[in-house]
């Protein structure tokens, strides 16, 4: 392979590394904003709940003050109706005296009310203070956690820009105009060819180009316009394999409640893995970079099974084996296990080869 090439071939692994730090140095924040959003609402509801024990409190001041003026009051009348000289005028005193014991009942209900009350309240207050002292525990360790992680994260992105650099310093300005071209659009720049196809988009070379291709000669794939290299190295062992795997190879159910595809391009992210899982009559899809693994936006939803939901993802797609249910595929997170990754890039190759050595059938295609 010329040193060209394998520049090429490790720059795009350092790019990939780059666009990975740089995500996830960007995501930390944004994890921090979401607990810091959440011990505000638990700070307001803490406030709320305050004001309302503090108002009760001013509401039964008031409930009592006016219970000691309507004792006066009665006792006042009392005293007048010791020097009334009429019956009219004692049956009024009297009246005016009932009306206000009729009033302190109510306002002794009332009171006793928000004595009932109370209790729930201060079980609100205690009850928010501790979710409070929670909450702000979690959000410095996950501070500390984002600014560990942000630290490491940059220190290795140090170390991957400065293996870019020097690797774009050591390729042609030309090519590498090329190469970042192609990157911007495709998601990579750079194609290993194999079984006689351009792995970054499955199309077939034509014979004297994929001679060319194996000489040693730089050129780009026809269709992608990918740099396409060879790697000499996996020769033999890969065209056993397909003499020794075809047949062991398993086949995906057509009717099973979930399916992995693989595009070699998927809008204007490249090669990418899609996930589609049935669950009581919705339908969950989630893209993963084919290479790095990486998560690719989020988790989307919608009626119905995958198959209508999502039938435009299904075309010029190979369907590969996998099972892992959806409350797995919630706990990676956004980036797919290491041998779940490995798995379905496995399988991808077995599908490929299994598909190279029966041209005429379409085996694999959903
Ligand atoms: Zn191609």
């Amino acid at each position: 392979m010329s040193p060209e090439i394998e520049h090429l071939i490790s720059l795009q692994r350092t790019d990939r590394e780059i666009q990975r730090l740089l995500a996830e140095i960007a995501e930390l924040p944004r994890r921090v904003t979401v607990i810091e959003e959440k011990l505000a609402g638990t700070k307001a509801g803490l406030e709320k709940a305050r004001g309302t024990v503090k108002a009760d409190e001013a509401a039964r001041r008031k409930y009592e003050t006016a219970i000691t003026d309507l004792r006066q009051k009665i006792s006042k009348y009392r005293d007048q109706s010791l020097e009334v000289k009429t019956n009219d005028q004692y049956k009024a005193l009297m009246h005016e005296i009932q009306f206000a014991e009729q009033e302190i009942g109510t306002n002794e209900d009332k009171i006793l009310e928000l004595m009932v009350n109370a209790d729930a309240r201060d079980k609100q207050v205690k009850a928010a203070e501790a979710e409070l002292k929670a909450e702000a525990a979690e959000i410095e360790k996950e501070k500390a956690n984002a600014r560990e992680r942000t630290a490491q994260d940059e220190k290795e992105l140090a170390e991957w820009t400065a293996k870019r650099d020097a690797s774009r310093s050591a390729v042609d300005p030309d090519l590498l105009r090329h190469y970042d071209r192609v990157s911007k659009f495709r998601g990579s720049g750079i194609a290993e060819v194999r079984d006689q196809k351009c792995s970054g988009c499955s199309v077939m070379l034509r014979p004297q180009m994929y001679n060319e291709v194996r000489g040693g000669k730089l050129l780009y794939c026809d269709s992608c316009q990918r740099i396409l290299f060879y790697d000499p190295s996996k020769e033999a062992p890969a065209e056993q394999k397909v003499e020794r795997t075809t047949k062991r190879r398993t086949h995906p159910k057509i009717d099973a409640s979930q399916a992995w595809y693989y595009r070699n391009e998927y809008l204007d992210s490249g090669e990418v893995f899609l996930s589609f899982v049935n669950t009581s009559g919705t339908a969950a899809r989630r893209i993963y970079d084919a290479a790095s693994g990486r998560k690719l936006g989020d988790t989307l939803l919608r009626e119905g099974a995958y198959r209508q939901a999502f039938p435009e993802d299904l075309n010029d797609s190979i369907r590969l084996n996998g099972s892992w249910s959806d409350a797995e595929q919630d706990e990676w997170g956004e980036e797919l296990p290491s041998a779940v990754l490995d798995a379905l890039q496995r399988d991808l190759d077995l599908a490929r080869a299994e598909a190279a050595s029966h041209p005429h059938k379409e085996p694999v295609s959903a």
